[in-house]
């Protein structure tokens, strides 16, 4: 089932709103008045009051697919029917104006037209008013006497823009870019030229392309053969970020045409488009570097273009610069020549055909490391302070490109591939052919404060932005709505390909508690379906969260495990050489699996089910004896009544896995397909225990329903009879039940009692997760005497385990970060002496000022201990602002977010915004630590409602790091009161951030926490 409507009803906002609310007259109805306006294009023009909506006059040409959307569209908000104008229609419109301005009269031909267009629009009127859902009783809806109309908005020179809808038409296609940039690093503007070639595929006038904010000086149009361009008329409607190439005559199907924009504009001053970035250099010199960031749809801001993913085109790169800076693009340099004294033009070579979104270019003093792999030059840059961290990043890209090659059977198709450090970015990284931009945390690796976590950030992030070279670059989605395509394969490539290459990372471990808390956020009533409608800037940018990323990895991990992996990794081979230089959707993947499976297996249907519909299943199994009864239900959180969607239709295809005691472990896993609501599965013997989802191979949660005994009791006498992911699985399984009200709370403590046996990082990290929710939530209740008998709990079950950490980076890299994470937990909440000794060596470190190396596992527990004084806070910041090692530095800011200090808090978030002496992309993260803590929870939400219109400016609104900071400024409140605000908030604010499903995500989560608490408060207090 689709549970959105298709995104055939759907105007631009501004539209839909001005269209209802307005007061007549909003449209004009040319039947009735035909002789009120001229109909030549440029002529028509009727302004409502704060409306752009426009009206055109009848024309003669039948309608194509996109005019039939947006008529009908038009027609369901009550307005009337339109037509549209390309020259050629203009040429032969029915009323048309004689020169003397008086009506001439419509021809026989044009009358039969006419009447013809007036019964389809009678009979979809009717259609329309039938509907159950058409409320629109505003004029237009139910009137019988409808002519065509054209509404079109408004361009910024008042004349009419020939286009309304916010994706592109579909007349040109770019086939070739030639882009010349000249950006200036002294006044931080940038001018440029750019010629698209376009071939057309339907006859038209007018040429639609992206641009925004671009200051455009001239347009010309150079026609098939011909060799002078002429200057066209063009039109801006900054609204859609569009501009109109109006051609003085039809252009013709099937020729080549040339479009040169020349154009200025400044570079950015947020994350987006070609922005600009000061730093220090490596004798404290201000510099400035700038780089690109285009996904998803920021491009456009650098040059016009059509900035849609599925407009695939070849791209050509000319730069000006400064001689003494360096230049990096998608594509190797073919040449640079002196342009005058001191500057110098680099030229690359032709690009493959690849979207808009992926092209990139960096201009900065930069230094670099190389290395050539199967006919590639690989290469990691950064800036001169940073090259002594790249090696790490240089080997790890060159093992995981082999491995890439090896698996996907299609070798990199550029001849080389850079990876580069930007001192200032907004998210880990972006996989730019050719040329990767990362954060600094995200690719420099520093031997000295570098810690096991840090490697594996570095090795899963390089390892995702590789992936996305085949995934996303050589086989693009089609549209963003199916960007899991795109995010959901990057993720579990970067799994797979770090489980084959860098097994001792574990990596698989942390995925685990990926997905759950993916699945945290799936059973919400705001969430949405993996493959969701959308349309606007705001919706497109809202994709990229963790559904797209990490459950789009996770149904897929499904799929492999139940096709297995030889099957799966051959379906995607056909997959990629199907689509490759092309786009795909969802369909497309699944026709590739079915290639493979052959019949035996309809991998469409089955995943239809996991794409298309939000939430996931739970699963209750009932043992008697042999017969195992299962059923299933989507797993929902009844947060709010008003919003709720019945859930009763909802069936997925789960490929169930199971182990039992007679047959455990990877020796013998078997599977079973529950597509129906309830099944049984008879066993070939009696068994004392089975454990359903094997390794969380299953994106859904299991409810034993009499049978949670007998696996408390499993783990109890013998742990290691389930795998680490296994015991994972049941521990978050069971507390989600517990929130569900399905189990209860003490049946979820009873099971984590085993816990002081347990050393595995997965089981050990969810089950400090669950605890930690609820004695955060306590916390903040000011329950402050049960929040510690809930900590008491925690010491019981992890005390010894923390006690027996030795502050070295000794061991394993697995017991490495385990150490880091009870040591950090420990000495934020002042447990287990943790303080004492991580004080001592914070004092001995600034007694050295800073000299004396510290190990790095442990790094982040000592400047958290030695952040709590006044004089080592400031130490910590002073040494902050001086080291140029990125992983410590990172330590060294969320030691200083975790200050009980509210004037320091209150300083770190606003200096963090500013962006001088602390990056701004270090807000989100620093918000995240401030408002977890008891004295920061309600700085951090007072900051995020006064700051909103700058974080959003400077973030976009419905980006990740958006939707994150709405999500932790929130997450800790659990009162009536609290929600209230949170809502009024959001009430008080723009419509697009009012609806944010961010926004929504949080207020149901604040209900859930109300209902949460209600629940199980008065157990808590018998419990604990
Ligand atoms: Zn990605």
């Amino acid at each position: 089932m689709e549970p959105f409507p298709g995104d055939r009803i759907q105007l631009p906002r501004n539209m839909i709103e001005n269209s209802m609310f307005e007061e007549e007259p909003d449209v004009v109805d040319l039947a009735k008045e035909p002789c009120l306006h001229p109909l030549e294009p440029d002529e028509v023009e009727y302004e409502p009051r704060s409306s752009r909506l426009l009206v055109r006059g009848l024309g003669q040409r039948e309608m194509d697919d996109d005019e039939e959307d947006y008529e009908s569209s038009a027609k369901l908000l009550g307005m009337s029917f339109m037509n549209r104008s390309s020259g050629l229609q203009n040429n032969m419109s029915v009323y048309r104006r004689n020169p003397n301005g008086s009506c001439s009269m419509p021809s026989t031909r044009t009358m039969v037209v006419c009447t013809v267009v007036l019964v389809i629009a009678v009979s979809l009127i009717m259609v329309i008013y039938l509907l159950p859902k058409c409320t629109f009783t505003k004029e237009g809806c139910h009137k019988r006497n409808h002519t065509m109309e054209v509404i079109y908005p408004l361009a910024t020179n008042g004349k009419l823009f020939p286009w309304a809808k916010v994706r592109l038409p579909h007349d040109a296609l770019p086939v070739h870019y030639e882009l010349v940039l000249q950006p200036n690093l002294t006044t931080l503007k940038f001018a440029g030229s750019v010629k698209i070639v376009v071939n057309i595929v339907r006859v038209t006038r007018k040429i639609i392309l992206h641009s925004s904010g671009l200051n455009v000086t001239k347009a010309t149009l150079t026609s098939a053969g011909g060799h002078q361009g002429k200057p066209v008329e063009f039109l801006e409607y900054p609204l859609h970020d569009q501009i109109a190439i109006i051609a003085p005559e039809a252009l013709l199907v099937g020729q080549n045409y040339t479009i040169s924009i020349e154009y200025s504009s400044n570079l950015s001053d947020t994350y987006y488009g070609f922005y600009k970035i000061s730093y220090k250099d490596e004798n404290s010199k201000q510099r400035w570097f700038a780089a690109t960031q285009f996904e998803p749809l920021a491009a456009r801001s650098a040059f016009p273009c059509f900035d849609e993913p599925a407009f695939k085109a070849t791209f050509l790169i000319k730069i000006i610069r400064d001689e003494k800076l360096s230049i990096l693009s998608n594509m190797p340099k073919k040449a640079t020549t002196a342009v005058t004294n001191g500057i110098v033009q680099d030229e690359f070579f032709v690009s493959l055909k690849m979207s808009t979104y992926l092209v990139a270019f960096v201009v900065a003093d930069l230094k670099n490391i190389s290395r050539e792999t199967n006919g590639s030059l690989v290469s990691v840059y950064a800036t001169a302070q940073h090259l002594n961290q790249v090696g790490y990043a240089l080997n790890t890209a060159v093992k995981l490109l082999e491995f890439y090659q090896n698996y996907f059977l299609i070798k990199y198709p550029l001849g080389k591939l850079d990876l580069i450090a930007i001192p200032d970015f907004q998210s880990g990284a972006m996989e730019n052919w050719g040329l990767i931009t990362f954060r600094e945390t995200a690719l420099l690796f520093d031997n000295n404060t570098s810690s096991t976590r840090d490697k594996k950030l570095i090795t899963a992030v390089i390892a995702h932005e590789l992936a996305h070279q085949w995934f996303g670059n050589l086989v693009t989605m089609e549209w963003w709505n199916d960007l899991w395509l795109n995010e959901g394969f990057a993720t579990l490539m970067e799994y797979l390909a770090m489980e084959a290459i860098f097994p001792e990372l574990h990596s698989d471990e942390d995925f685990v508690n990926f997905i759950f808390k993916a699945m945290m956020k799936d059973s919400l009533n705001s969430s949405h379906p993996v493959s969701s409608a959308v349309q606007s800037s705001e919706q497109i940018e809202e994709m990229f969260d963790a559904l797209s990323y990490i459950k789009g990895a996770s149904l897929l991990l499904m799929l492999r495990h139940y096709l297995t992996k030889d099957v799966f990794q051959a379906g995607i081979v056909v997959y990629l050489h199907n689509h490759n230089y092309g786009s795909a959707q969802s369909d497309d993947l699944w026709d590739s699996m079915n290639e493979i499976t052959n019949g035996t297996l309809d991998v469409k249907k089955l995943m239809k089910t996991w794409i298309l519909q939000k939430g996931f299943p739970l699963v209750t199994v009932v043992r008697k004896g042999k017969i195992i009864s299962v059923q299933q239900e989507k797993f929902l959180y009844h947060v709010e009544t008003e919003n709720w969607t019945s859930d009763a239709s909802y069936l997925w295809h789960i490929p169930l896995t199971y182990i039992t005691s007679s047959c455990s472990f990877n020796r013998c896993s078997n599977a079973y397909l529950l597509d129906q609501k309830s099944a049984v599965i008879e066993l070939p013997e009696e068994v004392e225990w089975i454990k359903f989802n094997v390794d969380m191979n299953g994106y859904y949660i299991v409810h034993y329903a009499e049978d949670w005994k007998t696996l408390i009791y499993l783990l109890k006498k013998n742990h290691t009879m389930l795998s680490p992911k296994d015991r994972a699985n049941l521990i978050n399984n069971i507390f989600s039940l517990a929130g569900l009200g399905k189990e209860s709370l003490e049946k979820a403590f009873e099971l984590i009692n085993y816990l002081n046996k347990e050393s595995s990082t997965a089981p050990l990290t969810q089950a400090l997760y669950q605890l930690s929710l609820i004695y955060n939530l306590l916390e903040k209740k000011s329950e402050q005497q049960l929040a510690a008998r809930v900590m008491h709990r925690i010491e019981q079950l992890l005390g010894d385990k923390i006690d027996q950490q030795r502050w070295t980076d000794d061991g394993s890299l697995s017991e490495r970060e385990l150490r880091s994470t009870l040591l950090a937990f420990a000495c934020t909440h002042d447990i287990r002496n943790c303080r004492t000794t991580a004080t001592e060596m914070f004092e001995n470190w600034m007694k050295s000022n800073g000299t004396m190396s510290l190990p790095s596992d442990v790094m982040k527990a000592v400047f958290t201990a030695g952040a709590k004084s006044s004089d080592g806070w400031e130490f910590l910041l002073m040494m902050y602002t001086s080291s140029f090692a990125e992983a410590e530095k990172s330590k060294m800011i969320e030691a200083l977010a975790s200050t009980e200090d509210v004037r320091k808090l209150t300083w770190l978030m606003h200096n963090s915004l500013a962006g001088e002496v602390i990056r701004t992309q270090e807000l989100s993260h620093i918000i995240a630590t401030v408002s977890q803590s008891l004295p920061g929870y309600l700085l951090a939400w007072d900051f995020v409602k006064e700051n909103w219109e700058k974080l959003t400016r400077k973030f976009h609104l419905g980006s990740y790091t958006i939707q994150n900071i709405v999500s932790w400024s929130t997450s800790q409140f659990s009162t009536k009161s609290h929600l209230l605000e949170v809502k009024s908030f959001f009430e008080s604010k723009s419509e697009e951030s009012s609806q944010l499903r961010c926004v929504k995500e949080a207020i149901d989560t604040i209900q859930l926490n109300i209902q949460w608490m209600e629940r199980n408060f008065v157990k808590l207090q018998e419990l604990l």
